[in-house]
């Protein structure tokens, strides 16, 4: 009877991957993450069940990955990438970052042929001279070193190699200029246009989302907290990702909040589960665009990691998060100065990304935790996830209110 069940599971488990994979491209994000003394990484890239393209970049991860561990001058490799789809194509920018390199690699996937679609599939005939000449403005009214020498007019020339590297977001089409393409800098330089203003050029259709407006998320659930009873907050960083809506299941179905530090290179692709969080009571928080360790940064740099990110979320969820916690939980005298948010970091680590056990991370919630705590954990694994699902009605039981940082700020520090 339990054998007949399996198979049925089974079949119908490829029945719907089958079915799915008409409309939607089965996409996995893969994490790999380290935080110790000697190195941090942080790489997060897509899997896209495209053989040939999943081998390239699993390549060129392992190969960052093994360069930062081997080289004791090296300590810090960022892999991140922004992600959009469409009923036609998958769009993606995948970039990768060590104290020694920049590179990019963005490709566009026509979801039928599984293709990659070059430029001139992209953008109409014709269209190269125009677009070169609006890069050129929108460089020159962004950067002050453009000047007219000879690195800078040859990167721009109107050839498609120059325009190949493009990203097809879900408001914002960008290009990206390879290191010394443009500049003599060690660094990628990106432009950017909404679709409004390249639409004469563009030869396949953006389709935009529906999204609820400022008004339909102002909705406020009551919430009842008794500032003498205990309480602790559960945050999660790195986020969203396809597991965050069942965690957003299991506090609705509690009535228990929590609080999301969000990454801003992620946010686009989940904007219906960030206002979920909004709507159900839940906090959103700051945690960087992309990871960068933020005391490696200059002043400008962790500015715009933050102030984007702000931007990011405000554009889908129509208010600003209050909360910022730094990658790595690393600060120092600069960045406290610079960012004008709370910076908040964690009472109890449950370590969650390192064991991906779920038993342990409960266990070490446990019998660790104290009222007043902020709980860390990583919503990009379904492990993480499958632990809180547990440690909500547990935590319940021993009697603690689970509550937003701000919630808890408010009663506790
Ligand atoms: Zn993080």
């Amino acid at each position: 009877m339990k054998k007949k069940l399996m198979l049925i599971l089974f079949i119908s488990f490829f029945l719907l991957v089958g079915c799915a994979k008409k409309t939607t491209m089965i996409h996995e994000t893969f994490t790999i993450y380290e935080n110790s003394e000697e190195k941090k990484v942080m790489m997060m890239y897509p899997q896209l069940n495209i053989e040939k393209i999943d081998q390239e970049i699993e390549k060129e991860v392992q190969d960052l990955y093994d360069k930062t561990m081997e080289n004791t001058h090296l300590s810090e490799a960022n892999v991140n990438y922004l992600y959009n789809e469409t009923e036609e194509y998958v769009s993606f920018a995948l970039s990768f970052i060590s104290e020694e390199e920049q590179t990019m690699k963005s490709m566009t996937i026509d979801k039928k042929t599984q293709k990659a679609l070059s430029f001139d599939e992209v953008f109409k005939e014709d269209s190269i001279a125009t677009l070169a000449k609006r890069v050129d403005e929108k460089m020159r009214n962004s950067n002050i070193q453009a000047a007219s020498n000879l690195t800078y007019h040859k990167g721009l020339l109107p050839k498609t190699s120059n325009f190949d590297q493009f990203y097809l977001g879900a408001s914002e089409i960008v290009f990206y200029f390879d290191e010394g393409q443009c500049f003599n800098d060690q660094r990628i330089h990106e432009v950017r246009f909404t679709y409004e203003e390249l639409a004469d050029l563009f030869d396949i259709e953006s389709t935009a989302m529906t999204l609820m407006t400022y008004d339909e998320l102002l909705y406020e659930p009551v919430k009842l907290i008794d500032p003498n009873k205990p309480m602790v907050a559960l945050t999660f960083d790195d986020g969203p990702n396809k597991y965050t809506d069942l965690l957003l299941d299991a506090l609705l179905e509690y009535r228990a909040s929590a609080t999301s530090f969000v990454l801003g290179n992620r946010v686009e692709r989940f904007p219906k589960t960030l206002q979920r969080m909004v709507l159900e009571g839940n906090e959103i928080g700051n945690h960087t665009m992309d990871h960068k360790q933020l005391t490696k940064l200059t002043e400008a740099e962790i500015l715009r990691e933050v102030e984007e990110t702000q931007n990011a979320i405000e554009s889908i969820v129509h208010i600003k998060p209050k909360l910022v916690r730094p990658p790595y939980g690393e600060r120092n005298t600069m960045v406290r100065n610079i960012i004008d948010y709370d910076l908040i970091l964690w009472d109890l680590d449950t370590r969650d990304w390192a064991s991906k056990d779920p038993k342990k991370i409960v266990e070490i919630t446990l019998n660790n935790v104290r009222d007043g705590d902020i709980i860390l954990m990583h919503d990009i694994y379904s492990t993480s996830v499958q632990a809180a699902i547990e440690l909500i009605p547990l935590l319940q039981e021993k009697g603690y209110q689970l509550v937003t940082v701000t919630e808890l700020l408010t009663y506790r520090k």
